[in-house]
Order: structure tokens, then C-alpha cells, then sequence
């Protein structure tokens, strides 16, 4: 009787309540070091990315997604902590994560889900700090910040680290971007028949340096003659095809329709400074470890079939810790201590403010520059950044753009318009005091530049 109660009540549910009701799959698909403008929905017309590309047709793009840091662990720590990277003393590269951040995986298996990662992790290697002892119950794929591609026997260093299964190494001679895509579809798989929702963490090392591909991807590419942008098509082409993979698996197993999928990528392409790979960031300024657009802006795409609008696009800035809040509201997870955003009530309409009043960005250690966005104002300390560390670089300064105008952040207003200057600069002061003083709080230390001017705690 119960039975055909809930089965009557089901049938007069409209669809989107019904998948409200239901704990979704969580997919989260990250890139490494891509380009903005290397995929297809951004214009891109060298390198074909049709699986990327099915997510954005079936979910929501994100024209100003941003990620939390302008390079790998920053961002990651945000992905992971939900929080500002800052507020747990993280802005260099490597980790650990501190053991004060109650992380996203943490938080689903408290909701009910069987979580597994593979790929690349970047915040920490340590006993107590790797991914199995983050809130994975599964995981396949490497530790530190990058790897060989076409594996080394024998090769030493972080880049030759070994492959883990959960703790153990393995023995393993796939390339290393198809091992990814092949064991993200095993995990989709092994869940058929569970009743226990799945979070899959799938963390490319891809298109990340070093550039290595093998041929069945390099001779995609006959006509493109510059041979790192070759390589990297042929890598960024590997990727794709490994999504694919995932996506297929999704579909075989009757899971897509119920199914949450992100994708986007750590930090923008690095185009001048280090591990230049032939990404392109057209049209935005700058490169990977800086705080211009093209340091911070990535692709950003969501898809939940039923409850997302298909094919549909959301303009108002966005980052990577409010893909963490998204997935925690779909999981009903506990939210607590969070700065992210839940996307969903926003991108389906139901509110029209945006989701955060200003967003900041703050790279102490690495490049020493920050900013701040509120609205289309964006306010930058930076040098100009268009050439190596050394004695080319320019001073930083204080500079202030219009986005909506000046996408590729040539026109500098800061002289035009020192009142608007100064409220973002002010704005950018409040947060990063308040978010030292909360690592401070914890029992953390907040990271200054070498040299720097200023308090040290
Ligand atoms: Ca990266």
C-alpha cells in the first residue's frame, strides 16, 4: 500500500521535484593549466572538445567562472575546503591542506555517498593528508602536482612518483591521461545496482607540462604546425576523449538523468611565466600565476538534466568553492562553514541577485599580486606581467578595469576613477585581514611575501 502511495505521490511530482527529492550523483571534472578559449563552446577551432562540449549543450556555461587561485593547490585547497584557500594558510604550492579543513569528500560520505577520486590530488602527500585520509574511499592516481604522461620505469623525482591504488603503488603503463578516463568509467560502473549515491572526483594532470602524447592523438593534428600547440591539442584531445569515456559510462549505466557533472580547470593557461604549455586565453589578459583574467578566468560548466536548463548560460561571477556549495546542497551534506555559493537557485531563476557582492583572489607568495571583482569592476595589484620574472617586469601597481567594456583588461581606470579604485581596494584590505586573522584563529600561518612591508604574525 505504502509502495503504491509513494509510486501515485511520484507520479504527480513535476520532474525537477522529483530530482530534488533524490541525493544526485556528483561528477566533478577538473583540467589543468587549459587555455579559456580551448574548447569548442569558447570559439576554439584547432582542437575539437565534443565531450566537454556535450556538457555545455545539456547544462549551464558560466560565462565569469572563476577559479579561487591563478595556479594548481590554491584552487584545489577551495575545491576541497569549500572556503577561501587563505583561511587554511594556503597560497603556495604542494600543501598539505591543513587537517582544519572539513572537506567536500569528508562531508558527502557524512550524506550517504561512496566518493572516489582519480587523478592528480596537490594538497599534500604526507601520512594523514592524502587523499584516502581527505574523505575518499577510493582512489587512483598520483599525489603530487604533475607526472609523466608516457610512464618512466625506474625515473626518479615528483614527475615519476608512483601511481597509487587507494595507498599502494601499482604497476601501470597506460598513457597516463587514458588510464584517468578508463578508471573514472570502472568507478561509474562498479556503483551499478548500488543504492548509496557516488561523488567522483576526476583531477586531469592534463594539459599540464610536461608535453607528452602519444600518436594515435598527435596525428589528429596534421595541420597545426606549431609543434608545442600540437602536442598540447593532441593532449587537450586525449582529455576530451577521456570525459567521453566517463560521459558513455554514465549513459550505459542508466546514471546521466540523475547524475550533478562540473567541469572546469585549476587556473588559466600559462601563456608567459612557467610550464607554458600553447594554451591560448584569448580574449583575456595574462597568464597562470597572475591575477589578470587570464590567470583567473576558466570554463566553467554544470550540468543536471531535469533541473539545470539545458543549452543555458549564468553571467554574473562565480568560483570554484561555490561548485563545492552546489554539490553540497544537491546532497543535502553539511554546509556549514562555507564561502561558495549553492549555483542551483540561480542558474534555474529563482534568484536574480548575484551570488557573492565581490570576490577575491590573493597570491602572496608566488607573484604577489591580488585582486577584487564587484560587479564589472575589477581591481588588480599586479606587475604588467607580460614577460618572465626579472628585470622586464614593471613594478606593481594599482590598476582598475570595466569588464563588461574591456574584457581584455587594456584600459586602465584607475587614474579615471580613483573613488571606485579606492572601494575596491578597501574591500580587498577588509577580506584579506579578516581571512589571515581566521587562519591566525586556527592556529595557522598566514603566508607573506619575502621582503614584504608590513605586520608578520
Ligand atoms: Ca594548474
Amino acid at each position: 500500500m505504502l509502495k503504491a502511495l509513494t509510486f501515485v505521490c511520484a507520479l504527480l511530482l513535476p520532474v525537477a521535484a522529483l530530482h530534488a527529492a533524490q541525493k544526485p550523483n556528483i561528477v566533478l571534472i577538473l583540467a589543468d593549466d587549459m587555455g579559456y578559449a580551448d574548447i569548442g563552446i569558447h570559439g576554439c577551432k584547432d582542437i575539437p572538445t565534443p565531450h566537454i562540449d556535450r556538457i555545455a549543450k545539456a547544462g549551464v556555461r558560466f560565462t565569469d567562472g572563476y577559479a579561487n587561485g591563478s595556479f594548481c593547490t590554491p584552487t584545489r585547497a577551495a575545491l576541497m575546503s569549500c572556503r577561501y584557500q587563505h583561511r587554511f594558510a594556503m597560497e603556495d604550492l604542494g600543501g598539505p591542506l591543513p587537517a582544519q579543513a572539513h572537506t567536500l569528500p569528508k562531508r558527502l560520505q557524512a550524506a550517504g555517498y561512496k566518493t572516489g577520486m582519480v587523478g592528480k590530488w596537490h594538497l599534500g602527500s604526507e601520512a594523514g593528508f592524502t587523499p584516502m585520509d581527505r574523505g575518499f574511499d577510493e582512489f587512483f592516481g598520483f599525489l603530487g602536482g604533475g607526472h609523466q604522461y608516457i610512464l618512466q620505469p625506474g625515473g626518479k623525482g615528483e614527475y615519476n612518483a608512483p601511481i597509487l591504488r587507494n595507498r599502494d603503488p601499482v604497476d601501470e603503463s597506460r598513457y597516463l591521461t587514458d588510464a584517468f578516463g578508463e578508471e573514472a568509467a570502472a568507478f561509474v560502473e562498479h556503483q551499478r545496482g548500488e543504492q548509496k549515491p557516488f561523488f567522483l572526483y576526476l583531477a586531469f594532470n592534463a594539459v599540464h607540462t610536461p608535453l607528452q602524447a602519444v600518436e594515435k592523438y598527435q596525428v589528429r593534428f596534421p595541420s597545426i604546425t606549431d609543434s608545442k600547440r600540437r602536442t598540447y591539442a593532441a593532449m587537450l584531445s586525449a582529455m576530451d576523449d577521456a570525459i567521453g569515456r566517463l560521459l558513455a559510462a554514465l549513459d550505459q549505466t542508466g546514471q546521466t538523468d540523475r547524475t550533478l557533472i562540473f567541469f572546469t580547470n585549476d587556473n588559466g593557461g600559462p601563456t608567459t611565466r612557467n610550464a607554458v604549455n600553447g594554451s591560448v586565453n584569448t580574449p583575456l589578459r595574462g597568464s597562470k600565476c597572475e591575477t589578470f583574467e587570464g590567470g583567473i578566468r576558466v570554463p566553467m560548466l554544470m550540468q543536471w538534466t531535469g533541473v539545470v536548463p539545458a543549452g543555458s548560460t549564468y553571467r554574473q561571477p562565480v568560483m570554484t568553492f561555490d561548485l563545492s556549495a552546489t554539490a553540497l546542497a544537491a546532497a543535502q551534506a553539511d554546509a556549514s562553514q562555507v564561502d561558495g555559493k549553492d549555483l542551483l537557485p540561480y542558474v534555474t531563476g529563482k534568484l536574480q541577485a548575484p551570488p557573492h557582492d565581490t570576490l577575491f583572489w590573493r597570491s602572496r607568495t608566488m607573484s604577489n599580486n591580488y585582486s577584487a571583482r564587484q560587479g564589472d569592476w575589477k581591481f588588480l595589484h599586479s606587475t604588467e606581467g607580460d614577460a618572465s620574472p626579472g628585470p622586464k617586469q614593471t613594478p606593481a601597481r594599482d590598476m582598475l578595469f570595466n569588464l563588461a567594456e574591456d574584457i581584455g583588461e587594456q584600459r586602465d581606470l584607475a587614474g579615471a576613477n580613483p573613488a571606485k579604485l579606492d572601494e575596491l581596494k578597501k574591500l580587498y584590505e577588509a577580506w584579506s585581514a579578516a581571512v589571515d586573522a581566521d587562519a591566525v584563529q586556527m592556529g595557522l600561518t598566514p603566508k607573506f611575501p619575502k621582503n614584504a612591508a608590513g605586520p608578520k604574525p
